[in-house]
């Protein structure tokens, strides 16, 4: 299960639709009450929760008191993604302490110069310098979530693909994930992806790869070369098996179809009542019969060449 429980981000990356001009998300802050709704909601019923997927959770005001109702959800896994730059001393202590179980950030080189290309406003050494405080404290209370690193792979920056295995090693992530840049019309950086030079891309992932297996770093690389429509394969599990839950509590078939209409309110209506609503039963209808959608087909070709499924909730599609 995905949601979120913003609909801000403090930063405007130029591989990221807030980069577009006049973007403006609609939504609110989740209280935590809500969020604590959601919680006993999906409790014994998702067995993983990312509680950010389009957007900055770290901007909630009150982030602190949504950690607290993690403990609601029971056995469920909880993860969020985060662009770090929000992280101070109390709340990488918050976190620890909390039963958050993956905290994922992006950065999209390894030096302060490459990544401030992609991650405008950004500030490189501060967020590794918590993410470095961050590792110290949850070896010293042995408690707190594992780390893993988000690197979207463009031509601006595949040089330094090697080069961050060993960043990771520098503040003890636990697992390095690559994908390439996925295009949104209207983003400055969107269309510089890798894949145009599927030689030189495969020499570099093949490289991390070695790189990592030395090191012993958990690694999920994309593919080096883009696949075609015929090779894609229609295994979209998203919509027969969850839902994205927006800020306002609104309901979705999935990350990219929060354009479509709602499935519910998470709030107000039941998780099967959601399952069952008319929108998520089109978009199944469509897999089943094999008249998906412009957007699922564009979804499917992005995530195949990505390499990793998991990975379909970091961006939202604008382009259809
Ligand atoms: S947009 Fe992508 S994730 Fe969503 S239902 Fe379609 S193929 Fe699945």
């Amino acid at each position: 299960m995905r949601m979120d429980i913003t609909n801000k981000c403090n930063l405007r990356c130029n591989t990221c639709y807030f980069s577009i001009n006049g973007f403006r998300a609609r939504g609110a802050f989740m209280s935590p009450d809500q969020f604590g709704v959601v919680c006993e909601k999906l409790a014994g019923r998702a067995h993983r929760l990312g509680f950010s997927c389009a957007f900055e959770p770290l901007i909630h005001p009150q982030f602190n008191e949504i950690l607290k109702h993690l403990p609601l959800l029971g056995e469920c896994q909880t993860a969020i993604n985060t662009n770090g730059l929000l992280l101070n001393k109390t709340l990488v202590r918050n976190i620890c302490e909390s039963e958050l179980q993956w905290l994922s950030v992006s950065l999209d080189g390894a030096t302060q110069d490459t990544n401030a290309l992609v991650r405008n406003n950004s500030c490189f050494t501060k967020i590794i310098e918590r993410m470095q405080e961050l590792d110290g404290l949850r070896k010293a209370m042995n408690h707190g979530p594992k780390i893993q690193v988000s690197f979207t792979l463009l031509q601006d920056n595949m040089a330094e693909l090697p080069n961050m295995v060993d960043l990771c090693l520098s503040f003890g992530a636990d697992r390095l994930i690559v994908r390439h840049v996925i295009s949104i019309a209207g983003c400055p950086m969107s269309q510089r992806s890798c894949l145009h030079f599927p030689e030189r891309t495969t020499a570099l992932i093949e490289e991390a790869r070695k790189r990592a297996a030395d090191v012993g770093l958990d690694i999920w690389l994309p593919v080096g070369a883009p696949r075609t429509e015929e090779e894609l394969v229609m295994d979209c599990k998203d919509p027969f098996e969850s839902f994205y839950i927006y800020s306002d509590g609104e309901c979705y078939p999935c990350t990219f179809l929060a354009d479509a209409e709602s499935c519910g309110n998470i709030q107000r209506d039941s998780v099967d009542g959601i399952l069952h609503a008319k929108s998520i039963s089109m978009v199944r209808k469509r897999f089943r019969s094999g008249n998906i959608s412009k957007t699922c087909m564009t979804c499917l070709r992005d995530m195949q060449n990505v390499g990793i499924k998991e990975k379909r909730h970091f961006t939202v599609r604008f382009e259809d």
